[in-house]
């Protein structure tokens, strides 16, 4: 069974740097990724290469920012003041995740400064500007459910969980 639209996918995956820095790896887990096909479940570059393979194929893949998590943009680092946030100073550290309401909706933002009265956040993905360099393995192939396919995402082992 060939990976096209509406069908659900197992693949480990082992993600480095162009350094050859090991970034992500479902290896490590234990458990497979599991994502339906042609729904933007994950990044384009990654969903490009699946595509017309089969249960255990092996590649690599090279995945340039632009169909990744976007090239960095400068205009995503701000300074945002802590008393607009309800934060003190005490509560932030750099390197902190914070998740913000701004006005496009929800935003995870990293802490990279904190002052006395403002904080440095950059809302840059922190894969942004990175090319991707993906080792994968397809472990499955199935046809999705009509629920699945109509909620636009994987169920089931390493899917989306329903309360
Ligand atoms: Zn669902």
């Amino acid at each position: 069974m060939k990976i096209e639209d509406k069908k659900v996918v197992s693949f480990h995956y082992t993600l480095t740097s162009d350094g050859g820095e090991t970034l992500d790896s479902s290896r490590e887990r234990g458990e497979p990724m599991v994502y339906l096909h042609g729904a933007d479940n994950i990044i384009p570059g990654l969903e490009k290469a699946l595509a017309g393979r089969e249960a255990g194929d092996t590649f690599q893949v090279a995945v340039p920012p632009e169909e990744a998590y976007g090239e960095r943009r400068e205009a995503n680092v701000q300074r945002l003041t802590l008393k607009k946030l309800g934060l003190k100073p005490a509560q932030l550290k750099p390197g902190m995740i914070l998740n913000l309401q701004t006005s496009q909706g929800p935003a995870q933002v990293t802490v990279l400064k904190v002052g006395r009265f403002n904080v440095d956040v950059d809302a840059n993905h922190p894969l942004s500007g990175a090319n991707l360099n993906f080792d994968v393995e397809i472990i499955d192939v199935r046809d999705a459910t009509d629920e699945e396919a109509e909620h636009d995402h994987a169920h089931g082992p390493g899917g989306h969980a329903h309360d």
